[in-house]
């Protein structure tokens, strides 16, 4: 059980600035982000791409960005906790209780949504086998690519996961790359190299193809690819790997009795709480009239509820205003100015 003082869930740009400012008014968070890597739709939509309206930084990639807010909050030592989803809340007391599909507890007064559009999750295998070798067999990332040296390995996808990986695999793996159209979504370049891989004869591409069945009891030992005249080809492998890009789902949050309007969270605007005490929202994922969808609006939100957590989390203490500039206090959380 981890006690805190503020739950984040959330580790997109929003989710990291109200760290920052939760950690120089003094107050401790943890971070729980569903997916794998921190930065949200930054590192996960458009880690290259481009962002030219960041305050005082007139262009930054997606990759830059998040990593320079984690410089910000370098000086916090913050835990996140990866990889996992926040699924239950419940009140005890003046806390709340917080759940994760890892069965993690962690005990807060303040709950800091800046869950964006929902939790980031694969689409997935319409087939009934794929439920039963998720994880043993069927992947839908990649966390240590040398599980798969020397394995059989088939990747279902047209666009630049299912290319890159077709490639990087094809290093130390034999590897069947199916998809269901003749044509990849996926950069031309990448689409050449593996369209190359496969005059080498170090990649096999079968098109248009998609999966209908998998063989195996215990684990894969085939699969059964049908293209769309219904002729069927039987391929052994070891492991699939789908790449069918990511789904946005609310989850678990919808399910909290929080108002909900549209998929987002009507808060407050002099606090960003919710209709529940403790429970704000913030960046993309709330709502309130005038509203704009804009990494920087979600750096003001996270200010404001930073120091509405202050009071639920140090009810004996008076929250002051204080600039960075020139609080000694702020500035010793930050470790650029030694304690008298
Ligand atoms: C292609 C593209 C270009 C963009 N360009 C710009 C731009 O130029 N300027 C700009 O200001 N904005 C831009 N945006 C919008 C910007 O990316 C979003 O406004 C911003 O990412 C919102 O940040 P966030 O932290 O609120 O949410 P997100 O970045 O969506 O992060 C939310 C995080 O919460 C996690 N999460 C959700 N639910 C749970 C749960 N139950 N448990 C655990 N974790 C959970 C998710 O996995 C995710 O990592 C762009 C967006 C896209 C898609």
């Amino acid at each position: 059980m981890i006690k805190t003082d503020v739950l984040v869930i959330g580790a997109g740009p929003v989710g990291l600035f109200a760290l920052h400012q939760l950690g120089i008014i003094g107050l401790k968070a943890e971070v729980v982000d569903n997916l794998d890597k921190i930065g949200g739709q930054c590192i996960e939509l458009y880690p290259d791409k481009p962002i030219y309206d960041i305050p005082a930084i007139p262009v930054c990639t997606g990759e830059s960005l998040t990593k320079n807010l984690l410089d910000q909050i370098k000086p916090f030592k913050t835990n996140f906790h990866l990889n996992e989803r926040v699924q239950e809340i419940s009140k005890e007391k003046n806390n709340w209780k917080i759940t994760t599909s890892k069965n993690k507890i962690f005990i807060s007064p303040n709950i800091i949504i800046a869950g964006g559009v929902g939790s980031f999750e694969p689409r997935k295998f319409q087939i009934k086998e794929a439920e039963k070798f998720q994880d043993n067999g069927i992947f839908y990332s990649i966390k240590d690519k040398n599980y798969f040296k020397n394995k059989k390995v088939c990747i279902f996808g047209g666009g630049d996961s299912a290319l890159d990986w077709a490639i990087e695999l094809s290093k130390f793996a034999e590897v069947i790359l199916v998809h269901r159209r003749n044509e990849f979504r996926g950069a031309e370049h990448s689409a050449q190299i593996a369209r190359k891989l496969e005059q080498e004869g170090k990649i096999k591409i079968k098109t248009p193809f998609q999966i209908n069945s998998i063989e195996g009891q215990d684990k894969i030992k085939a699969i059964i690819i049908k293209n769309d005249e219904g002729k069927t080809e039987k391929v052994p492998t070891d492991c699939v790997l789908g790449f069918f890009g990511l789904i946005m789902k609310l989850g678990p949050i919808a399910e909290w009795g929080l108002n909900l309007e549209k998929k987002t969270i009507p808060v407050n605007t002099e606090n960003f709480q919710t209709n529940k005490e403790g429970i704000f929202a913030i960046g993309d994922i709330c709502t309130y009239p005038g509203k704009l969808k804009l990494i920087l609006s979600g750096f003001h939100e996270g200010a404001i509820a930073a120091r509405a957590c202050f009071k639920l989390a140090k009810p004996n203490e008076k929250y002051r205003f204080e600039f960075t500039t020139t609080s000694k206090s702020m500035q010793e959380r930050l470790g650029v100015k030694k304690s008298d």
